[in-house]
């Protein structure tokens, strides 16, 4: 053996003979129960960042430590579409090349957006490998592969068939820049200072912080309790600059703190208002477009961005004196999650789901345990989703994503849903004159449906064997978007829970506790870590000294650190392999001594593992390995050499078997470098050590 452990001479090869050997692959076996997980697929259109590292090596510790003992143990590895947040990449892309969206077909585009994802999916499948990653190579899967599609499909269909998918016009949260609506969960909220002006409607002042949109009022209301304006109801206020009449209607939803009391009712770009206008059977009037210009105005606004409009409206309300007095308020405006501007609320005609019976199904799984979060606090959260989820928008107007199989007739205007196919005829008239809907779904209606839709298109049996999976392990920014509506929809479509147990986990950090961004220059790069330190050092540092649960602090100096961990376990193996193996030795006080740490190391780490407490499990490995065997038992073997060889071979064997979840390169190295010496011809697939 080499004097000192050199990770990038082995880490490729190892990895290599893993995958040829076909660890990775579970041999199906009725009479055994599975181990499953299905990772979270990454964006195909990003390489992996320090949290992946980290999201990798706690999977792949679960997953190696499950196989080991025996259990037929399938992790499923993917990658995800994206939708929004790839043609967001592309778009900044062609915009650097001077071009946009708008200069291409969307065939064209959508070709383009397909060679550069191929592209990075390469990449980042190499990365995981990188990671040592021992997912199923065999049952890879992508969210845009055609039989994936078709389950997807099958799904909306259901939906519509069963009246839970319906084209409605609604308030959604429009980004003009984006160019797309978004759901309820794709909405930041942004604290700021705006002015809340005080107009002059007549008997009445209503305040508002938007005075553009006056001219898409329709009524003002009050709340019924208000004593103020009870004289008014039924009466009449005047909208100013344009003098239209508005009626004062009276609506509980009105909040008698705010302003004067009396709200200016603007369905066509307020969700409350909108609600308000549902129930009075008011019209709904734009006055913003997509594009976030001025329409349906007097015609010296038409065309203006509603900023610009919102000066000149103040401008020509001061002029006629309309505006009683002006405040500062801070308060909550909706930002778009992608680019941080203004949400505008619009009215627009977009395909919708009704979630709560979904939604009360899946709280009732979380309720009875079907599905357990390993940590309480996200259990919670889940609940208090699942309890406030209001009709999820799952059209969104891009290229980049599942086409949404609806057509509509030429002639009676009316829908046709299928399965994917074109139909032939118009499903109310009979008409053949359809066209199909531009939009495209939400990606995460498609990977929603990831666990059920990917194990129902491999293998026939796999389905029935591996679902519901075992465990989830995404980061907790995704508990709503993802988590939620895999359960939403795995109960629905498949009819059971599409996980067992949720095993949330946390971000990486540096340092100093900041999180890892960009623009805060303090990225750790994976790929340079590894090059630098190793696969092994990378992932035990990753996990090292806190739960799955919590975020983590990483630094390339906790990185190195653990590389000389595995420098420490390369030693202990060329120091055993130093002499033959010989059976006969007798047993001193030490060798008894060191046995009984092992046993007790096996059984605490065995119970650390069942009860994802892997951070702890590998400090206590740390220790076992670095102080007891090494610096303890070594030591005073060094005197009593051939005596000791039959422990040194024993502990060594059983503590790579102990140590491979964490550091999986650096164990089977050894192993292999023993040339036969232990009991099977690869660690990955020996078993693990009964406690
Ligand atoms: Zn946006
Ligand atoms: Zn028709």
């Amino acid at each position: 053996m080499d004097k000192v452990y050199s990770h990038q001479k082995y880490e490729s090869e190892i990895y290599r003979l893993w995958e040829n050997s076909g660890a990775f692959t579970p041999r199906v076996d009725k009479k055994k129960k599975p181990f499953t997980i299905i990772m979270p697929p990454p964006n195909a259109s990003d390489p992996l960042h320090i949290g992946h590292a980290r999201e990798v090596a706690t999977q792949d510790i679960l997953i190696r430590y499950h196989r080991m003992k025996g259990e037929p143990t399938l992790w499923l590895p993917g990658a995800d579409h994206a939708g929004i947040e790839t043609q967001y990449v592309f778009e900044k892309k062609l915009a650097k090349e001077g071009k946009s969206r708008f200069d291409y077909s969307r065939e064209t585009l959508y070709k383009m957006i397909w060679d550069y994802v191929m592209q990075n999916k390469k990449t980042m499948e190499g990365q995981l490998r990188v990671l040592g990653a021992s997912c199923d190579w065999t049952r890879n899967r992508f969210t845009l592969d055609p039989d994936i599609i078709e389950i997807v499909y099958k799904t909306f269909k259901k939906l519509y068939d069963d009246g839970l998918v319906y084209r409605g016009e609604r308030i959604v949260n429009y980004c003009p820049r984006c160019g797309t609506a978004y759901s309820q969960l794709e909405i930041d909220a942004l604290e700021r200072n705006d002015n809340l002006y005080y107009l002059n409607y007549g008997p009445v002042t209503i305040a508002t912080t938007r005075p553009e949109t006056i001219f898409a009022d329709v009524a003002v209301a009050v709340n019924p309790k208000d004593e103020r304006y009870k004289k008014l109801l039924g009466k009449t206020a005047v909208l100013p600059l344009v003098n239209r009449e508005l009626p004062i209607i009276a609506d509980g939803l009105v909040d008698v703190e705010f302003g004067t009391g009396a709200l200016k009712i603007t369905p066509g770009h307020d969700a409350t208002d909108f609600e308000i206008g549902q129930k009075h059977k008011l019209a709904t009037v734009s006055v913003i477009d997509e594009k976030g210009r001025m329409i349906n105005t007097p015609q010296k606004y038409i065309g203006m961005k509603a900023g610009e409009a919102r000066e000149a409206v103040v401008k020509d309300l001061y002029a006629a004196k309309k505006i009683k007095k002006i405040e500062t308020i801070k308060h909550l405006v909706a930002v778009c999650y992608r680019d941080k501007g203004l949400i505008e609320p619009l009215v627009s005609t977009q395909w919708f789901i009704k979630v709560k019976p979904l939604a009360k199904r899946a709280l009732l799984a979380v309720n009875k345990a079907e599905v357990k979060f390993t940590a309480e606090k996200f259990s919670k959260i889940a609940k208090h989703w699942l309890k406030n989820l209001r009709d999820w928008n799952i059209s969104r107007q891009i290229v980049w994503g599942i086409r949404i199989p609806a057509w509509r007739c030429e002639k009676c205007l009316e829908w046709t849903i299928t399965e994917g196919d074109q139909p032939a005829k118009c499903s109310s008239c009979g008409n053949a004159n359809l066209k199909q809907d531009t939009d495209t779904f939400d990606t995460w209606f498609s990977s929603g449906q990831w666990p059920f839709a990917t194990l129902q298109t491999l293998e026939p049996g796999d389905f029935s064997y591996f679902y519901p999976t075992s465990v989830m392990n995404p980061a907790y920014d995704i508990l709503p978007f993802w988590v939620i509506r895999m359960i939403m929809l795995g109960l629905y479509t498949a009819g059971e829970v599409p996980f067992k147990e949720v095993l949330i986990h946390g971000l990486v950090r540096d340092k100093d506790g900041q999180k890892i961004s960009k623009s805060k220059g303090n990225v750790i790069d994976p790929n340079e870590m590894v090059q630098k330190y190793g696969a092994d050092a990378l992932r035990v540092a990753s996990i090292w000294g806190s739960l799955i649960e919590n975020d983590n602090s990483l630094s390339e100096d906790s990185v190195r650190g653990q590389r000389n961990f595995a420098n420490k376990i390369w030693n202990i193996g060329r120091f055993v392999f130093l002499e033959p193996k010989n059976k006969k030795g007798k047993r001193n006080e030490d060798d008894r001594i060191i046995l009984k740490q092992l046993k007790t190391t096996t059984k605490r780490v065995t119970k650390l593992l069942d009860k994802y407490r892997i951070n702890e499990a590998t400090q206590v490995l740390y220790e076992f390995v670095w102080h007891k065997f090494a610096d303890v038992y070594i030591e005073k073997a060094k005197s009593r050499r051939l005596e000791a060889q039959r422990t040194l071979d024993y502990v060594l064997q059983e503590s790579l078997k102990l140590l491979h979840p964490f550091a999986p390169f650096v164990t089977e190295t050894i192993w292999q470098e023993s040339k036969g010496r232990f009991d099977t011809p690869l660690l990955i697939s020996s078993s693990w050590p009964s406690p």
